[in-house]
């Protein structure tokens, strides 16, 4: 499958805000977006000219699907099974996309991004309710639990990745750093997720 091989920097400063794709970096000065607020390219800093609604919508689409390291096939999937659930479309992706896999992963502290979080899932590191799972796609459901494997217990990037957690960083996971171990206790609400973006105009972009 396609995928981006770009600097992520890069997509930071298009979108004009941390979407966090690299780790500790991230948190310190060395963060472009701290230098260079501004978007790459020869004429990313000249004036901006209006913005169209469009280009509103598609901006605040790119920047979730840039966070969570999707592609646009991959996004609008996911965005067209939002829609077939009840309830709000945008806070259905949002959730989704929260359940899947790699994000768990990332968010339980075992990898510094969500990048080397689906690294670790399709090397076969992980487990789930004690089966390998390396689709870094899969839904993990309510009670599901997220262990690493024996054999990759000794990995040094999911050892430094968890130093830098505190013990129960989000209100719907449940951690225990000593067996490497991590449970997706319920899906959380859209007003718990740490995502600043506004949904509803990727439904109102792919309304169109
Ligand atoms: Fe984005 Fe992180 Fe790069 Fe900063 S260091 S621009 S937040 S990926």
């Amino acid at each position: 499958m396609a995928r981006y091989t770009g600097s992520v920097c890069k997509l930071c400063r298009r979108e004009r805000t941390k979407l966090m794709l690299k780790g500790q970096k991230c948190l310190t000065e060395k963060c472009p977006i701290e230098k260079r607020n501004y978007a790459p390219g020869q004429h990313g800093q000249s004036r901006r000219s209006k913005v169209s609604e469009y280009g509103i919508q598609l901006r605040e689409k790119q920047k979730i699907k840039r966070s969570y390291g999707l592609l646009e096939t991959q996004f609008r999937n996911l965005f067209d099974k939002a829609s077939r659930q009840k309830g709000r479309t945008g806070e259905n992706l949002i959730k989704l996309l929260e359940r899947r896999l790699d994000n768990v992963v990332y968010r339980l502290g075992f990898a510094p991004s969500r990048k080397s979080a689906r690294q670790l899932v399709k090397h076969r590191h992980l487990l789930v309710n004690d089966h390998l799972v390396d689709i870094p796609s899969y839904m993990v459901s309510s009670g599901d639990v997220i262990k690493i494997r024996e054999k990759s217990k000794k990995l040094d990037l999911i050892h430094s990745s968890l130093k830098k957690i505190k013990d129960s960083i989000y209100p719907w996971l449940s951690i225990d750093k000593a067996t490497l171990s991590g449970t997706f206790l319920q899906v959380p609400e859209r007003s718990e997720i740490p995502l600043n973006a506004n949904e509803q105009l990727v439904v109102e972009l792919y309304s169109k």
